[in-house]
């Protein structure tokens, strides 16, 4: 019964939050545009339902109150929190304006070499350039040429080792593989001082996880398994597929990857057993899937999201191997650019010859920029631009929580929560009439004027304390000397209740 009644009173808050005209209707247009500014669209699982009901009103359709219970009684919760500014980055639309300002930034970038070694690939369009993102909420937003196919190259790398973890397990798997970048370029005929790869980022190791996966079967099932990995990761988006060009194209220049092979064969780094042309058909086969950015970043949302799928709720990945994945894009994933990547970059990602970079910010979004010229290391120069953009402007390197004071900006919900606790140090400062420690957040930038929920400033704690040094300091420092709590009192009010009289004449301006 409580339950029903609690539904019900959600239901009419959330539409009388839509109705703001107090009309007591309101346009099917009003729902979809919120939808579409907080980032959310039809592919969305717990969504898909409303939008196709909403669909199929007519264009100007008016939703009364009973209406929207109607539409929206499967799907109050989710859309209560996409109404209510409750999703993982509240204000996305904004957000979404600064990712197009750095992707008309980048747009301008000229350099860098179409990857030629493998034909197929030397027939990519110098001018494509596409950016998209999915926040683990499901929020999405691309732009530029979203509607291209690429192939994953390099980035199969990842999901290659993911299966192999969830095959056989970590320990097994590496026996086989280490967990050590390699210092050298992505297909370097080296391996390391136990003569196996140095980790499955690269192409010896990738090849070597390759070669562990569903042993026992064909590789047109394992093509078809890995292309429905690649389906589950990205929430079922359309666009994977595969494209039979690259793979032949693969074969042709694959002396490398066949010497690597043999190198490790030599080395008895293999399983018993191990077909190696089958391991090498394999490897190519998943290199030569192809997708959208969207479709990318989604999957890339996946390993943010512990593993489960944001736009299906799905378990695509154990959360353990997404941890252990996520821990070799970081050190290994940006070819010989990987330590620098770290350094100032701070996020696991995967790059691949394709021209495309998959980034993951653990907890928040997955990322994709795919733009096929390359630098001299095989890395897109414009996907290594915006993300030194993006890391200008958004503190996601993952180590920028130490810098909890810096001017790098931070879309997420948790920020509020931050900042909140640093007002309850200053308030708390405050009420204990501590000047050092309230000079000390002063100096670290925090703003002395803030109130907690109820109102309360420094200033009104000071005057009621009587702490007058700090009344003193905090009225040079702030411009309304008279803010309201919530009861409506003024720190002088505050000043008054406690007979502080020195500080009752500075606040009052009395001599
Ligand atoms: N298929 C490519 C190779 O094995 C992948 C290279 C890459 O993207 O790093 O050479």
């Amino acid at each position: 019964m409580f339950t029903v009644e609690n539904h019900r009173l959600q239901t009419e808050q959330l539409f009388r939050g839509l109705d703001q005209d107090h009309q007591g209707s309101v346009d099917k247009q009003t729902i979809l545009y919120r939808l579409q500014r907080a980032g959310i669209d039809h592919t969305h699982q717990l969504f898909t339902e409303l939008f196709d009901q909403l669909t199929q009103l007519p264009e100007h359709a008016r939703i009364d109150c009973a209406l929207f219970a109607q539409l929206t009684e499967h799907h109050l919760k989710p859309l209560a929190k996409c109404l209510q500014g409750e999703l993982i980055i509240p204000d996305f639309h904004s957000f979404c304006r600064e990712i197009e300002t750095i992707y008309h930034h980048t747009a301008q970038l000229q350099s860098g070499h179409i990857a030629n070694y493998i034909p197929e690939l030397a027939k990519a369009d110098p001018t494509k350039f596409a950016v998209s993102l999915c926040t683990v909420d499901g929020q999405q937003f691309s732009i530029g040429d979203t509607n291209s196919g690429f192939c994953v190259q390099s980035i199969c790398k990842p999901f290659i080792y993911n299966t192999a973890l969830e095959q056989l397990g970590e320990t097994k798997v590496h026996q086989h593989i280490g967990r050590e970048p390699s210092g050298q370029a992505f297909n370097e005929l080296t391996l390391n001082k136990k003569g196996l790869p140095h980790n499955p980022m690269i192409n010896a190791g990738a090849i070597m996880a390759a070669s562990l996966i569903s042993a026992d079967k064909g590789n047109a099932d394992r093509l078809a398994d890995m292309i429905g990995l690649w389906q589950r990761a990205s929430g079922n988006l359309s666009g994977i597929g595969f494209s039979n060009a690259t793979h032949v194209s693969e074969l042709d220049p694959a002396d490398r990857n066949y010497a690597l092979g043999y190198f490790m064969r030599e080395n008895q780094a293999f399983p018993p057993n191990t077909n190696l042309t089958q391991t090498l058909e394999f490897y190519f086969q998943c290199c030569s899937i192809e997708l959208t950015t969207q479709a990318l970043a989604c999957s890339a949302a996946t390993l943010a999201n512990a593993g489960i799928c944001p736009l299906t709720g799905q378990c695509v990945f154990a959360a353990d191997t997404v941890k252990n994945c996520l821990s070799l894009m970081y050190s290994c994933g940006m070819y010989d650019f990987s330590g620098e990547w770290a350094f100032t970059i701070g996020l696991p990602a995967k790059s691949g010859v394709s021209g495309a970079i998959m980034v993951v910010i653990p907890d928040l979004l997955g990322l994709t920029i795919w733009s096929p010229p390359l630098d001299t290391l095989g890395n897109s120069v414009k996907g290594i631009h915006f993300c030194q953009q993006l890391l200008q402007t958004y503190a996601f390197h993952n180590y920028d929580s130490v810098l909890k004071y810096g001017d790098k900006r931070d879309p997420r919900r948790q920020q509020h929560g931050w900042q909140f606790n640093i007002t309850l140090t200053l308030l708390d400062a405050a009420s204990r009439g501590d000047l050092d420690e309230v000079l000390r957040l002063a100096a670290i930038g925090v703003d002395l004027s803030s109130a907690d929920y109820d109102g309360r400033t420094a200033l009104h704690l000071a005057a009621a304390e009587g702490h007058l040094p700090l009344v003193c300091y905090l009225i040079k420092q702030i411009d309304d000397i008279a803010p309201l709590d919530r009861w409506g009192n003024t720190p002088l009010d505050d000043a008054q209740r406690g007979r502080h009289s020195s500080i009752i004449t500075l606040l009052s301006g009395s001599d």
